[in-house]
């Protein structure tokens, strides 16, 4: 029998699947919002609920955003001939703390990994591929349109830079486009969003044509 009420049960049990979280610390954090006097565990709820109902997915390059097109897909100061793919959206953030991209970005939405089941059905490609077209379309005739790929340095993402440049073959032949992949210094099997960055600005500018 649980000495605990079912509500603060339920609140524990949410707390504990946040990544990183585990049942002592999702209990402590239920305690914090049961002690706190400024009704916080409400504007917690109704912080979520928002996030929840306003944003959404860009439909250029499915980052968040609370508008159909994100802040860098509708820039007029964004580079259109620089598409840098990243595995989620949070990776976005990272490589934008670097200080040194100035393109566009895609996100895929994972890396094929047949360990877990993701499939490239499972993934962006066929966005992607509409995306690449607008792009080409976008720029200057006769540019090149660079694509970065960014998935982090694990196995899963070097298959799934593999299957990337495979995918655009066709591009590559006809020098439309060139694919490049961000220089190592990131250790292999790290995250993108952990990394420092200094090492991500470096990993940028060091870039390599694949
Ligand atoms: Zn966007």
């Amino acid at each position: 029998m649980s000495v605990l009420p079912s509500s603060v049960e339920q609140v524990i049990n949410e707390f504990s699947r946040l990544p990183g979280v585990g049942p002592k610390s999702a209990s402590r954090m239920a305690y914090h919002y049961l002690r706190s006097p400024n009704k916080d565990a409400t504007k917690l709820a109704s912080a979520l609920e928002e996030m929840d109902r306003e944003v959404k997915n860009c439909k250029s390059c499915f980052n968040v955003t609370d508008k159909e097109e994100c802040s860098i897909c509708s820039s007029q100061l964004r580079k259109k001939d620089k598409l840098c793919v990243v595995e989620e959206p949070i990776d976005v953030v990272a490589i934008e703390k670097s200080g040194v991209y100035d393109g566009m970005y895609f996100v895929l939405g994972g890396v094929i990994s047949p360990a877990e089941g993701i499939g490239e059905e499972e993934l962006r490609f066929k966005e992607l591929e509409k995306r690449v077209k607008e792009l080409l379309e976008d720029i200057k005739e006769g540019s090149i349109l660079e694509i970065i790929v960014a998935t982090n340095p694990s196995l899963e993402g070097e298959a799934t830079s593999s299957y990337i440049t495979d995918l655009f073959k066709t591009y590559l032949r006809e020098k439309r486009i060139k694919i490049t992949r961000l220089a190592m210094g990131l250790p292999t099997g790290a995250d993108l969003e952990y990394a420092d960055r200094l090492t991500l600005k470096r990993a940028l500018e060091g870039r390599t044509d694949i």
